[in-house]
């Protein structure tokens, strides 16, 4: 009795490759009956290796596209960013140390105030770090549970604040779900909240809101047009002392360069 080795053998056939018609071979098992020749054929591609390489690159960028494009749809929709901040063009920013200096920040409890005058780039640069945290940051460091709430972000400026009076007496639900939304998201972004005097309600809402983030180490970029003067003027005189002390204790300082 003999035992039969089980080799396995091959033959060599030969195609055109689809891409630039170059001939190419390819090996198909024996016995090279059909189904082994469509098995090899599409292992193959019906390319030659170089082509076979450069249409797989080809594909993985492809993906890498839609998986970006989904994450940015997730973003668009989660924040609300209007279009002209889900991108910047990094030649035409006009203080390019200063957006840097915001890009620098980490998810993190402790939370950014920029400060500086119309036209530096506060609003631009606070979209683009929001969206970075979102798009990139969330998925290369996984992050532990305590800060898992990163992938969430809510933003609100002085124009829809002006609203929130009216929602409020009106009894409008839009009222509540700004508040929950500003309190319970990972992160949050007050743009130029502070750009003219607060409404009682509104006053309210936003101590309330930072009050209630920085007590659960939640982090908020907060863009000002001015400086802390701007916010004790805003404020009632009860609250402006306690907000500022909040703006000390959990928020780090990105000023624009001077020039
Ligand atoms: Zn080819």
């Amino acid at each position: 009795m003999t035992a039969t080795p089980t080799t396995c053998e091959y033959e060599t056939r030969h195609g055109t490759c689809r891409d630039c018609g170059a001939e190419f071979s390819y090996d198909v098992r024996k016995p090279a009956d059909r189904v082994q020749e469509l098995i090899a054929r599409v292992a193959h591609n019906n390319r030659c290796e170089p082509c076979r390489t450069a249409h797989a690159a080809r594909q993985e960028a492809e993906r890498i596209a839609e998986r970006d494009r989904d994450r940015r749809n997730k973003f668009i929709l989660e924040s609300g960013c209007p279009a002209e901040f889900l991108s910047y063009d990094r030649a035409k920013l006009p203080d390019v140390g200063f957006f840097d200096r915001v890009m620098q920040w980490r998810y993190q409890p402790r939370g950014l105030l920029l400060a500086g005058k119309t036209g530096c780039g506060k609003t631009r640069a606070a979209w683009a770090l929001a969206r970075r945290v979102f798009c990139v940051d969330y998925f290369e460091n996984p992050p532990n549970d305590r800060y898992r709430g990163c992938h969430s972000v809510a933003a609100v400026d002085a124009l829809t604040l002006a609203k929130y009076p009216l929602w409020l007496t009106s009894d409008s639900e839009r009222a509540g779900e700004l508040a929950y939304a500003l309190e319970s998201r990972g992160l949050v972004i007050l743009d130029d909240v502070f750009k003219s005097r607060l409404s009682p309600s509104v006053e309210e809402l936003i101590f309330a809101i930072v009050d209630s983030r920085t007590a659960n180490r939640l982090p908020t970029l907060i863009t000002l047009n001015g400086n802390a003067q701007q916010i004790r003027d805003r404020f009632s005189p009860d609250r402006a002392e306690p907000f500022l002390r909040r703006l000390r204790d959990y928020f780090d300082n990105v000023t624009p360069s001077t020039r």
